[in-house]
């Protein structure tokens, strides 16, 4: 039997209507921008997994660095023990972030690095006998996947199912220039109830690669800080280099209390997930009183080998080559988009650091269930791209070591999809 025969009597895929799913391509090894399945056909990664992966696949010096570690420590529990690799990662994030970030919660992927954030924040004003007990986040964020998370998340059709067990949360507009007097409105008039405001700095990912620009941001913290709301920057999918800057917030004034981070962490080699905070709100869990404890954990908490992972990852990260990759895709991206922008194929399209999305015109709404979804991603995949759209939103978010040649060929197939399609 074929391994897409085998997969297809065993696994369930994500986000896969499995009724008549597309076969699962089984790949076999990775290597920089590239996969390669079975019969030795090579499909360049141009959306890094899934937003994961932004050295490129089966890093060697990742691989080397990983595999030294799981012959010394694998696992051990969390709670009432530690080991340097958690340490060590801790020391070298904390500085990098904006702002003053002072402890490193460990989780093991984005949604719950979301559930930690938002237990943070609840819990503080309970602690401090002050309940408050509203979120505030933006209509069309994507936060991740477990109830809570999807609670902070845009009704759609991924909640669908669940909208009447998710819990109530006020949802804002996208800031700009015409609306941010009404939203800093809205939320001095919700302040007694408000106890945290969370969202994805400058691009929301999952939500259609919706951007808006850091000034408007800006403001809505200013005025979260005036009012004492709590901030959680979802930096998730942005953060480690994303959007041009190591985290999105660093291009802000007003900086978030609460980091959620994930997706690139580990180099996209390991499940990890890390909340962090300010002193201010670890120090509003110090107590005799035991019922003030942070009572949330996972088994694989602090996973020495995801540690690992993430500090070679960052290793690389800091490397100024690096840097000047980020750089390169970001200005690559601007020349493409320049040049296509007018095409009448295209309704919008934008571009934050080396992310660049596009969406194609339509008969109906834009919605992640367009029936081109399929035609678009065939298309890409047929000539050795794998790109994902997000309904008719199809976007480039590649690993940092691609090269012009590499770029140039998926630029040259959007081309002549436009052209085709
Ligand atoms: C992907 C994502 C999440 C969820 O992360 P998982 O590891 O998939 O659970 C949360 N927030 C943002 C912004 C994301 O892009």
């Amino acid at each position: 039997m074929s391994l897409i025969e085998r997969d297809s009597k065993v696994i369930w895929h994500p986000y896969t209507q499995m009724k008549n799913a597309l076969p699962h391509i089984p790949i076999v090894r990775g290597e920089g921008v590239y996969v390669f399945d079975e019969n030795g056909r090579r499909y360049i990664d141009a959306i890094s997994s899934w937003w994961v992966n932004i050295h490129g696949h089966a890093h060697p010096y990742i691989a080397e660095q990983v595999s030294a570690q799981l012959k010394v420590l694998e696992h051990v529990i969390f709670a009432g023990f530690t080991h340097e690799p958690a340490i060590r990662l801790a020391e070298r994030l904390l500085p990098l972030l904006p702002g003053k970030q002072a402890k490193v919660f460990y989780t093991d992927n984005g949604s719950t690095a979301v559930e930690v954030a938002l237990k943070m924040c609840l819990q503080y004003w309970d602690n401090r006998a002050k309940p408050k007990t509203k979120i505030l986040a933006f209509k069309n964020a994507y936060h991740g996947d477990t109830f809570g998370a999807m609670s902070v998340s845009g009704r759609s059709i991924f909640t669908n199912a669940f909208n009447d067990l998710l819990f109530d949360v006020e949802f804002i507009d996208l800031p700009n220039q015409d609306n941010i007097e009404r939203l800093k409105a809205q939320i001095l008039k919700l302040k007694s109830e408000l106890a945290c405001f969370i969202f994805e700095p400058l691009i929301l990912g999952s939500g259609g690669m919706l951007m808006y620009e850091a000034t408007y941001l800006d403001e809505l913290l200013a005025v979260c800080k005036e009012v004492e709301v709590l901030t959680i920057a979802d930096e998730v999918m942005t953060g480690f280099g994303r959007t041009g800057t190591y985290f999105a917030c660093e291009k802000l004034e007003n900086k978030p209390d609460i980091f959620c981070l994930s997706k690139g962490l580990t180099g996209g080699t390991m499940p990890l997930g890390i909340t962090t905070c300010t002193n201010e709100i670890f120090e509003a869990f110090l107590s005799d009183d035991k019922l003030k404890t942070l009572y949330h954990g996972h088994s694989f908490t602090a996973n020495p080998i995801a540690c690992v992972a993430s500090l070679a990852s960052l290793d690389i990260l800091l490397q100024s080559e690096t840097l000047q990759n980020i750089k390169r895709i970001e200005a690559r991206h601007a020349g493409f988009l320049k040049e296509i922008k007018t095409h009448p194929k295209i309704k919008t399209s934008r571009q934050t650091g080396t992310i660049l999305a596009i969406e194609w015109v339509t008969v109906g709404e834009t919605s992640y269930l367009s029936n081109l979804r399929n035609i678009l991603y065939t298309y890409f995949l047929d000539k050795g791209i794998i790109l994902r759209p997000l309904g008719n939103i199809i976007y480039i978010l590649p690993p940092y070591v691609i090269s012009d040649e590499d770029l140039d060929y998926v630029y040259d197939a959007i081309r002549s999809a436009l052209d085709e399609i």
